[in-house]
């Protein structure tokens, strides 16, 4: 690990400033990504803003939308009453991530950012497009157990690891990013991009810029959902696949369904055809049958990870399923 200067702020102002001023420097929140990414070399900011002082970790109801701070802890958003109450699926989906010491750091900004677990990008003796552009993809013709069958690229096959972004994907998030000319907004489902032919890039944040907060509006989904986690371990691993899954069911009909898939793909992959198919369909297990086979359109294995092609269908059943079958 290099030397590096350490500098922090409580006003956002003062960290944009900051940021702007030196082309090297990362914000630091919960370190938990961050820090482990420094001490493997993978990257080496010279400066680091550490953004933990600014006033960024509110919890609002704001005309039927709720507003989180970026800075509000894993753990704090999935033990706060409105989110237990009314997000219940972004409450899922964060108790399935990490370790509960981890979520007790992990800030909502952070986990957006988190960077991929492929093996690859960690060693910095391998190719690896996303560490170092143009060098290669070790992964594709390697090992690649964990990686993408949805969107991938010549370039980089590598997923997105979080699990509460895969929820924030299925209940339209949106996201408030500043920048030293003022705040913009972006849906959530456009923060994440595809690899294409620039895989460095994981999302479409613009350097020098700081998530504020995460807009939440309030929805029909805290009755009928599931977030369904298949990985390794029980605890303490990322997801092979995982499914943000809810419904509104009335007399058995759906009337509205949102569907997410995690562990697949260079981002939150949102499944929007699915959801039109489900919509005025019966709650059965025939119609999950034909909605998991719709999911899987376009989806390619890449030798390791062919297993996902029939795990992922049958977690998209499973997962309906249980949404169904919720009290
Ligand atoms: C052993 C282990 C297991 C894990 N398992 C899981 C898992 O199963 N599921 C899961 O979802 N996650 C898992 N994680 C990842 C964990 O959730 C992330 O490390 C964490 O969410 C990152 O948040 P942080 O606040 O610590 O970010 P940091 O490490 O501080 O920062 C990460 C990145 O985000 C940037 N950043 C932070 N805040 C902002 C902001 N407000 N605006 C702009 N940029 C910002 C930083 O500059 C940095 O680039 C695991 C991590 C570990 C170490
Ligand atoms: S999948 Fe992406 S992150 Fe992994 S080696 Fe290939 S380019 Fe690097």
């Amino acid at each position: 690990m290099i030397n590096f200067q350490y500098v922090r702020t409580s006003m956002v102002k003062t960290a944009l400033s900051l940021a702007e001023k030196d082309a090297h420097s990362a914000f630091i929140a919960g370190g938990t990504n961050l820090v482990d990414l420094m001490k493997r070399g993978v990257i080496a900011p010279e400066k680091l803003i550490d953004i933990n002082y600014l006033p960024l970790k509110q919890f609002k109801l704001i005309n039927n939308t709720l507003h989180i701070g970026a800075l509000a802890t894993n753990a704090d958003v999935a033990e706060h009453e409105i989110v237990k109450e009314r997000f219940p699926l972004l409450r899922l989906a964060l108790q399935a991530g990490a370790s509960a010491q981890l979520r007790n750091m992990a800030t909502m900004g952070g986990n957006m950012m988190q960077r991929t677990r492929c093996g690859y990008f960690y060693d910095t003796t391998m190719p690896c497009n996303k560490r170092n552009p143009g060098s290669g993809c070790s992964a594709i013709g390697g090992y690649n157990r964990m990686h993408a069958i949805f969107g991938t690229s010549e370039n980089c096959i590598a997923v997105h690891p979080s699990d509460m972004c895969i929820s924030l994907a299925a209940l339209d998030a949106v996201v408030v990013i500043a920048g030293t000319k003022g705040e913009r907004k972006l849906n959530f489902n456009d923060f994440h991009r595809l690899p294409g032919t620039t895989p460095e890039k994981d999302n479409n944040l613009k350097k020098n810029e700081l998530i504020v907060r995460l807009e939440i509006p309030t929805n029909p989904f805290n009755k009928n959902y599931h977030y369904l986690k298949v990985r390794d371990r029980s605890s303490y691993a990322f997801a092979l696949v995982s499914v943000a899954a809810a419904i509104v069911i009335n007399n058995n009909l759906i009337s509205d369904a949102r569907l997410a898939l995690g562990g697949v793909a260079h981002r939150p992959w949102r499944l929007r055809a699915v959801e039109a198919f489900l919509k005025g369909k019966q709650a059965t297990t025939a119609n999950f049958e034909i909605a998991a086979k719709l999911a899987m359109e376009g989806a390619k294995g890449f030798g390791e990870n062919d297993f996902k092609l029939k795990l992922t269908p049958n977690s998209i059943i499973e997962a309906l399923n249980q949404a169904k079958s919720k009290a």
